[in-house]
């Protein structure tokens, strides 16, 4: 029986709207685990050994058959899946407990995952926290194999709306891609892999739907159901009036999609011709293609660590020159700004030996990783050096507090010259610059600018630093707007000191992709600025129809305004229609 519901509102996680029908997509669950006798526990660890190395082989084809399909971002998650199913800190934990608990293989395997995902979902950074999700899915695998239950066949049989509690990996890839139109989860995650996948994929997906699955069960199956990946707005059962509104808001999605590909060449300029150039972030070299097709003039911040994650050793010197040259090569002639490794005590990376820390964020993080292992560095500015044959490359070290960190990063990069050299290596120059997400940086700028060729403001972690906001806690909601007066008093000095030494000045945190904030930075002084690819489009609009005058005055004004909310309200004002 359909019963009318009122909207809900989840996480957009993929742009795009979808109605229609839906399916529920859960696969048959595992038995309980089970018990082995004391003189079959050796069997067991065996079997369990055996599994492994089976679900890593199949996982290791699924990821080159998802790349012959020309996806090599989601290739390289079903690879990073193939070396978790050999982790050994997993297989070793569940080999242990059949020893000593003689729990079952598939028990065992099931436990250990659980244990090393509940560590991930712990973590501060929800980007890693989204990992929790694949060691789970890894375990699931293997327990499936080892308890005999057949693959994933047949969830899908008809097109429909996915609908599920959580979605793994592993079976948003395995789903019939052309059946699925769209994707609404009661849980997970925007930085989870289904989202990724999702979003790599073109599907809409809305994400963390509390209620959806009941709601879903008192409308029944017939019901339809409308999502909107873009506002998060979720409607079961929609009446003939939502109907309507969700089909026009997917023509208008069409049409934004051509008009903001239509758009890229324009260049980012006032209307009084004072030109702002915009940059992509890049998480992986794949997204530079599609980030310089929505106008991105090169790349300014590529975070490397994701090079680094989901592996038992660090990518070698030549994976990562191909990684950085690929980046470039999609750029023909625009800069690529790679920043060195910025893992730390809050990461777990299985070959850095971290100690615990009470306060990871304040701790053994990104560059201070160089005085214990000075070798990670070396090899990746190698990498970059190598790679600046092909052309130009930035390089940039996250966390400097200092111009004794800036000496660090000029030592570092002198040794990686010279040992190319030594080895008859050819490669290229690259500009060398840093990260301002630390306030000591910004306020002795003056003493190191001289001998860099840029500077870059994280502005994500310089508010998290200036204001005492942890930028993972959603309690702090209130205090978490890039536009408090004290952090404008930053980037203002930042400006004045990069003018006064002569170098460039960009903004590479999330503050320069909200097109509010994007105005405030050009009014204080900013002429570059970085954000995600898809958030180029509205920024570049802000920017047209602002007059530079106007943006000056309000910033001016701000710096001495005593709160965001303040600062925002000047901004909206001005922001052109
Ligand atoms: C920042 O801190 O603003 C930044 C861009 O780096 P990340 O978000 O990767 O810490
Ligand atoms: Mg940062």
């Amino acid at each position: 029986m359909t019963t009318l519901q009122a909207p809900m509102r989840g996480l957009a996680a993929s742009p795009g709207v979808a109605r229609g029908r839906w399916r529920r997509v859960a696969r048959l669950p595992l038995p309980p685990a089970g018990r082995v006798a004391a003189d079959a526990v050796d069997a067991e660890v065996a079997r369990l050994h055996e599994a492994a190395r089976a679900a890593s082989a199949d996982l290791r084809r699924l990821a080159t058959s998802v790349r012959d399909q020309g996806h090599p971002d989601e290739a390289a998650i079903f690879q990073a899946h193939a070396a978790i199913a050999r982790d050994p800190a997993i297989i070793e934990a569940a080999a242990a407990a059949i020893r000593t608990s003689q729990v079952d293989a598939a028990g065992a395997i099931v436990d250990a995952a659980r244990a090393a995902s509940a560590q991930l979902a712990a973590l501060p950074d929800e980007l890693l926290r989204g990992r929790a999700t694949d060691v789970l899915d890894v375990g699931d695998r293997i327990a499936r194999m080892l308890a005999g239950l057949p693959a994933d066949d047949d969830l899908l049989p008809v097109p429909a709306i996915v609908v599920a509690e959580d979605l793994t990996p592993s079976l948003t890839a395995t789903l019939p891609r052309d059946r699925i139109r769209g994707i609404a989860l009661e849980g997970s995650s925007p930085t989870a892999h289904a989202a990724i996948l999702a979003r790599a994929y073109g599907i809409p997906a809305v994400v963390g739907i509390r209620g959806l699955l009941a709601g879903l069960r008192a409308a029944g199956e017939d019901a339809e159901l409308a999502i909107d990946g873009t506002s998060g707005v979720v409607v079961i059962a929609p009446d003939e009036r939502e109907r309507r509104r969700f089909d026009l808001l997917a023509a208008a999605a069409r049409a934004g999609r051509e008009r903001d590909l239509a758009e890229a060449t324009l260049p980012a300029m006032t209307v009084d011709g004072t030109e702002v150039t915009l940059l992509a972030n890049i998480g992986t070299p794949d997204e530079a293609g599609p980030a310089a097709a929505l106008g991105a003039r090169g790349v300014g911040l590529f975070r490397t660590e994701f090079l680094f994650l989901e592996r038992a050793t660090p990518p070698s010197e030549d994976e990562q020159a191909d990684a950085y040259r690929t980046a470039v090569e999609a750029f023909g002639g625009d800069p690529v700004t790679v920043r060195l490794l910025d893992v730390g005590g809050d990461k777990p990376i299985p070959y850095l030996p971290i100690s615990a820390e009470d306060n990871p964020f304040l701790g053994v993080r990104a560059l201070r990783l160089a005085e214990q292992r000075p070798d990670l560095f070396v090899t990746q500015l190698r990498a970059c050096y190598r790679a600046a044959v092909a052309g130009p490359i930035k390089v940039m070290a996250p966390m400097v507090a200092d111009a004794r960190d800036v000496e660090r990063l000029t030592d570092l990069a002198a040794e990686a010259r010279a040992g190319l050299a030594g080895d008859g290596i050819a490669f290229g120059e690259i500009a060398l610059g840093v990260m301002l997400e630390i306030p000591s940086a910004v306020l002795v700028a003056d003493t190191y600018f001289g001998s860099l060729r840029f500077a870059s403001l994280g502005t994500n972690d310089l508010l998290q630093y200036t204001l005492a906001v942890d930028r993972g806690n959603p309690a702090l909601e209130r205090y978490r707007d890039s536009l408090h007066p004290a952090v404008l008093r930053l980037i203002r000095l930042s400006v004045e000191a990069a003018r006064r030494a002569g170098i460039e000045l960009s903004v590479c945190g999330e503050m320069a992709g909200d097109p509010v904030a994007a105005l405030a930075l050009v009014g204080v002084g900013v002429r570059q600025l970085s954000m995600a690819a898809p958030s180029l489009p509205a920024v570049r609009r802000a920017i047209r129809g602002a007059d530079l005058a106007a943006l000056q005055a309000a910033a001016n004004a701000a710096l001495s305004d005593g709160s965001a909310t303040v600062v925002r309200i000047r901004f909206e004002a001005i922001r052109p229609a």
